[in-house]
């Protein structure tokens, strides 16, 4: 089986009432998963690895809508930033530069996130909220022509606490909320909130997701975790 049919069509049963966006996240799956679901409609997919996003896009060759998800460095900019329909991991004003310098060259403006840190766990990437405060009302944002900031993405706690990962949800949400509402350059723009995984989209999406990013609920559990 190349992906759980039943359980997507339940997914997007699910999704329909918020009018939130799936992202089917294939990372470790093969070119032949990803071929059968786009044929089944989906547009949108997420990869972790930019070596195997690359691969996998060559590979396709297709108007497949893709999303790099995956821990963002600098030297690996460059090569997603063509690839790339939405960027959801950028944690730094460094990054946002290259990002800019490389949408350039390539002549396209560069779609992203900013990756929050709202989880408990030392192994999670990405900003606090008081650093993507700094980082939306810096200077040099509105100088970067070639990047349009849509939002937030942000991964809660590896747990099986209800009530934690509803908090950490919600503080992102909160946040997301009070931006909006603030006057921020053309290049940032508070459309899309990027948070729940097959573990917790539910809660997720009570909290105001408008993105949810997919994998093992439908592609089946994978041999790796990252
Ligand atoms: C792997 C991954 C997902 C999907 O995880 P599942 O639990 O398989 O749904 C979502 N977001 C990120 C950033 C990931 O790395």
């Amino acid at each position: 089986m190349l992906y759980n049919q039943k359980r997507y069509q339940e997914l997007l049963t699910e999704l329909k009432p918020y009018k939130a966006t799936l992202v089917a996240v294939s990372k470790t799956k093969s070119v032949e998963a990803i071929r059968a679901l786009r044929e089944a409609g989906q547009d949108d997919f997420g990869e972790n690895y930019v070596q195997e996003l690359s691969g996998k896009a060559r590979a396709l060759n297709d108007d497949i809508r893709w999303h790099y998800i995956g821990h963002l460095q600098s030297n690996k900019v460059k090569t997603i930033v063509p690839i790339s329909h939405l960027i959801h991991s950028v944690h730094s004003l460094k990054l946002l530069k290259e990002l800019n310098k490389q949408g350039e060259k390539a002549g396209r403006t560069v779609s992203c996130l900013l990756q929050a840190f709202i989880a408990s766990e030392e192994t999670k990437f990405g900003m606090t909220f008081d650093e993507m405060d700094e980082l939306l009302h810096h200077s040099e944002i509105s100088r970067l022509k070639n990047i349009s900031i849509k939002g937030l993405m942000g991964m809660a706690s590896n747990c099986d606490d209800t009530r934690k990962i509803n908090a950490e949800f919600l503080s992102l949400k909160n946040f997301f909320e009070e931006k909006k509402k603030e006057n921020m350059p053309d290049t940032v723009s508070f459309e899309i909130l990027s948070m729940g995984m097959t573990g917790d989209y539910r809660i997720a999406l009570d909290q105001g997701s408008t993105m949810v990013r997919i994998g093992s609920a439908i592609f089946g559990e994978r041999k790796y975790t990252s």
